[in-house]
């Protein structure tokens, strides 16, 4: 290897912490020196098409040429600014496109650094909004949430809080985090017939703890990390109507689903609805850089103002990034100029076909698509530096985790490549299916 490369990897490994990694024992990290369309080049020249658009992000592909103006431009005219009694021209842009393309009613736009910031911000939302309509704070009681088996919201505190208490690891922040109010995750899978036992855990729960609810959070149709399921569209409708029901709102975290991942715009457009909070990140800026919105109903932004202290009580540093937002406009621009329902659909039907011959390999529990999402589930959980080693090897960036070997390539990613990705998929899985 390059002795550079071999210069910055071992001081990588002895300095730096990687996403859910161990300082002392790290996997191997491979060094990427550049990207573009829908390859990463490696350092040492190898190129892999990348099956995970740097976990949902970066939808137009690396280096759009578009995307990589906007920026350039951006930067030399307003890199950043505080938000704090000023504005700019990115920021009420990419808000007037959020509230064209979101569900009808969302209207309000609070923008921050990160998904997870934006849950935390959302879930703030959802406590000032009832603590303003308790008149004074005293009486609250509605200051709880109820949320959804095997979700996943982030990894900041408030956020691990409603993410899946087994796979989130509550057991070590115990004490720490709130304990909230957890449904038995959806079991009805999205292309089954609706079963409506399915909605029974969570009605039961909201109609036993409304009085003490102020939001339901969950992320609409698809859950991503959680386990990475796709349930059905009428288990979100039953959700509106029992939230609106028991006047608790309804927060949707659309960080993972947001901008067309699962075949619609928003993962909430599968069942008509509108939540009265929604969550957006990730593909947000088309993955050029770290921007979080969360929009809201009219009335949550009247309430919250209405009550005391009358303001929202939250603001980023970096709040509204005009780098973030105008790259953000240009991806979102990007995205609805293009015939993107069908291109997902032909994704989603490539995923299809190039996944299913994983059914026949022993250890394979499942294999399912949704939109430019495609999920092999085996029985065990992987041998992940064995595993990843043999996707490099085989030319392609998957990323598994636990038991899950799944992919949302970038929109432009073309037949022959998609091709490449899924046969590697069948071969590498096949191969580890051998070593257990
Ligand atoms: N919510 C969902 C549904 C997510 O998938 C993620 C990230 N995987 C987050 C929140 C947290 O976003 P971030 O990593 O940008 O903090």
């Amino acid at each position: 290897m390059n002795r550079s490369i071999d210069q910055l990897l071992s001081f990588d490994r002895k300095h730096i912490w990687h996403p859910y990694s161990s300082i002392e024992n790290p996997l191997e990290v491979f060094l990427v020196e550049s990207a573009a369309g829908v390859r990463l080049r490696l350092g040492d020249g190898r190129e892999l098409i990348d099956g995970m658009a740097s976990w949902w992000s970066v939808i137009h592909g690396y280096n759009h040429p578009l995307l990589t103006e906007t920026i350039e431009k951006q930067a030399k005219k307003l890199a950043h600014v505080m938000f704090g009694g000023l504005t700019h021209a990115p920021g009420i842009e990419l808000a007037k496109l959020l509230i064209k393309h979101t569900p009808d009613g969302l209207n309000r736009v609070f923008f921050c650094d990160s998904g997870s910031v934006a849950v935390e911000v959302a879930m703030k939302m959802a406590m000032q909004y009832h603590f303003a309509l308790s008149r004074g704070g005293g009486q609250n009681r509605k200051n709880r949430f109820l949320t959804i088996r095997s979700g996943y919201h982030g990894d900041t505190f408030h956020a691990m809080s409603v993410c899946d208490p087994v796979g989130g690891m509550h057991s070590i922040y115990d004490g720490v985090l709130p304990r909230y109010f957890f449904a038995d995750a959806p079991c009805c899978r999205f292309e089954d017939e609706w079963d409506e036992r399915d909605i029974l855990s969570f009605e039961s729960l909201i109609r036993q703890h409304h009085d003490n609810l102020c939001g339901v959070i969950l992320e609409p149709i698809v859950q991503g990390a959680g386990g990475m399921r796709f349930y059905h569209p009428e288990y979100l409708r039953c959700v509106r109507r029992l939230c609106d029901e028991y006047q608790v709102l309804l927060i949707a975290d659309e960080i993972a689903t947001g901008f067309g991942r699962s075949g619609e715009m928003f993962g909430c457009d599968h069942a008509g609805i509108t939540p009265d909070i929604m969550c957006l990140g990730k593909a947000l800026t088309g993955g050029y850089m770290t921007l979080a919105a969360v929009v809201a109903k009219e009335r949550v932004g009247q309430v919250i103002s209405e009550g005391e202290p009358g303001v929202f009580m939250h603001g980023p540093t970096f709040m509204a990034n005009p780098l973030a937002c105008s790259v953000a406009v240009s991806s979102l621009e990007l995205l609805i100029s293009s015939d993107w329902h069908r291109n997902i659909a032909g994704i989603e039907e490539k995923l299809r076909e190039g996944l299913l011959p994983c059914r026949l390999i022993p250890g394979v529990a499942d294999v399912r698509v949704l939109g430019a999402i495609g999920v092999v589930e085996l029985e065990q959980p992987v041998n992940m530096e064995r595993i990843q080693k043999r996707f490099v090897e085989n030319g392609v960036w998957v990323r598994p985790f636990g038991k899950l070997v799944y992919v949302m390539p970038p929109y432009i990613i073309n037949d022959q490549d998609l091709q490449v990705l899924t046969e590697a998929i069948c071969r590498v899985v096949e191969i580890e299916s051998k070593q257990k």
